[in-house]
């Protein structure tokens, strides 16, 4: 019962860092209350072009690719953005979890599925001490220890608020419905502005011939997801009809958008993924985010294991990253002001001018991502000796 870390949340933010910590040698426990990570996925899953060009996804995980796009206004006037790459894919969710947990396992992670993170003790001492960590399972009190502790358990985590680090305080809130595609020439991407159904974000139809995922998004006290929802699929039933479409599954969930927090680590652990706050607060995309934090995490914490010096995790701040997205804040900002219909469908007239349109390219096609920190230049930041 004695690990170097244990990782709480086993999404595509700790499935990642366990791996990576296990493959330096790390004596790994992931551990997830959820009793199979294939079932109660809470996200759409689209993945942009950046992280499919930097990051290997096992076999039969990925949707076909996505190039073109369509944006509408509250009153269904349309822009096409047609880009001649591969743009993005929808993640077989249920998969990709099961085939990074297996990756996981055979590099040594330890994995407890059904059990519960409940608190840690000594979390916040700043001694070489270690960390006491209570779990449950199936009803019974667990505890183990751990040099390290992290904290991958989304949006609202519970080891974020035990080791005295920062938490989320803005969300989104999205919902969608995964129907069977009755299979489509070319995958599209539809996206929807709407002050009443998406109030602050957009609502979405993927369709990538595989199966469809029509969804809404916006700030929780500005609408009802499921409400809201029922209303876009009447909206939108003259351009997808799912009137014989097998509906496979309902997700939903909290989003943060109020970006990267400023302390996620200090001498006893870290948080990545949702727990850090790693989501574009334009986009809203955090999949990106997950897989790249955690890949500096993993790096920090096994240095920290080799020094046995806990000064190292506090090197691992969110400063590092905040400044870059200043402007996509500030695009936050005005796109939750933009609270009425008339307001959205001017706004889009401008999106259909050539500047307005190069723009609107520049959001769905850009290579923007979460920044790597060899990108930044602070990999020497975390080295104990300077
Ligand atoms: C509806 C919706 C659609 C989205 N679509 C996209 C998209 O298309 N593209 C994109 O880039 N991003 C998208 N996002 C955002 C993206 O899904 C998240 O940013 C990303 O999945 C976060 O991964 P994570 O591993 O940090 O957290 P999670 O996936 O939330 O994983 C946290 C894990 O922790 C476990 N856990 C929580 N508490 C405990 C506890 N006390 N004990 C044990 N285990 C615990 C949970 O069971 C869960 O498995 C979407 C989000 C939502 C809600």
């Amino acid at each position: 019962m004695n690990y170097d870390v244990v990782i709480v949340g086993a999404g595509l933010a700790g499935l990642q860092c366990a791996k990576l910590l296990a493959r330096r040698d790390a004596k790994v426990l992931l551990v997830d209350r959820k009793s199979d990570l294939t079932a109660g996925v809470h996200t759409t899953g689209i993945f942009v072009r950046k992280t499919l060009e930097d990051f290997d996804f096992p076999a039969g995980t990925l949707g076909r690719a996505v190039r073109d796009v369509s944006l509408y206004s509250p009153r269904l006037k349309r822009i096409d953005l047609a880009s001649d790459k591969d743009e993005f894919r929808v993640g077989k969710m249920g998969t990709l979890y099961r085939s990074m947990l297996d990756e996981s396992v055979d590099s040594g992670v330890e994995f407890m599925s059904g059990t519960r993170y409940v608190s840690a003790t000594g979390a916040q001492a700043s001694r070489l001490r270690n960390i006491n960590v209570k779990l449950e399972k199936e009803g019974k009190a667990l505890e183990v220890h751990t040099k390290v502790l992290i904290g991958a358990d989304g949006a609202r985590s519970r080891v974020a608020r035990d080791l005295g680090l920062d938490e989320n305080s803005e969300w989104i809130v999205g919902y969608e419905e995964v129907f069977q595609s009755k299979g489509v020439e070319e995958p599209r991407l539809h996206c929807f502005l709407d002050a009443k159904l998406a109030p602050g974000y957009l609502a979405w139809i993927a369709d990538d011939g595989e199966e469809i995922h029509i969804g809404v998004g916006g700030y929780p006290a500005d609408f009802n997801p499921r409400e809201a929802l029922r209303s876009f699929k009447d909206k939108t039933r003259c351009l997808i009809d799912l009137t014989n479409s097998e509906l496979t599954e309902s997700r939903g969930g909290r989003i943060p958008v109020g970006g990267v927090l400023r302390r996620i680590a200090c001498e006893r652990g870290l948080l990545i993924g949702d727990a850090a706050g790693a989501v574009s607060p334009l986009t809203a995309g955090g999949l990106d985010p997950a897989l790249r934090l955690s890949k500096f995490a993993a790096e920090v914490v096994s240095r920290r294991l080799a020094t046995n010096d806990p000064r190292v995790l506090s090197s691992y701040s969110g400063e590092l990253f905040r400044a870059r997205f200043v402007s996509r804040l500030w695009m936050r900002r005005i796109i939750k002001s933009f609270s009425n219909q008339a307001l959205l469908e001017a706004s889009f007239a401008i999106l259909r001018t050539r500047v307005g349109s190069s723009f609107a390219k520049h959001v769905f096609f850009g290579r923007g991502s979460f920044p790597d920190v060899e990108e930044l230049g602070v990999v020497a930041a975390f080295r104990p000796e300077g």
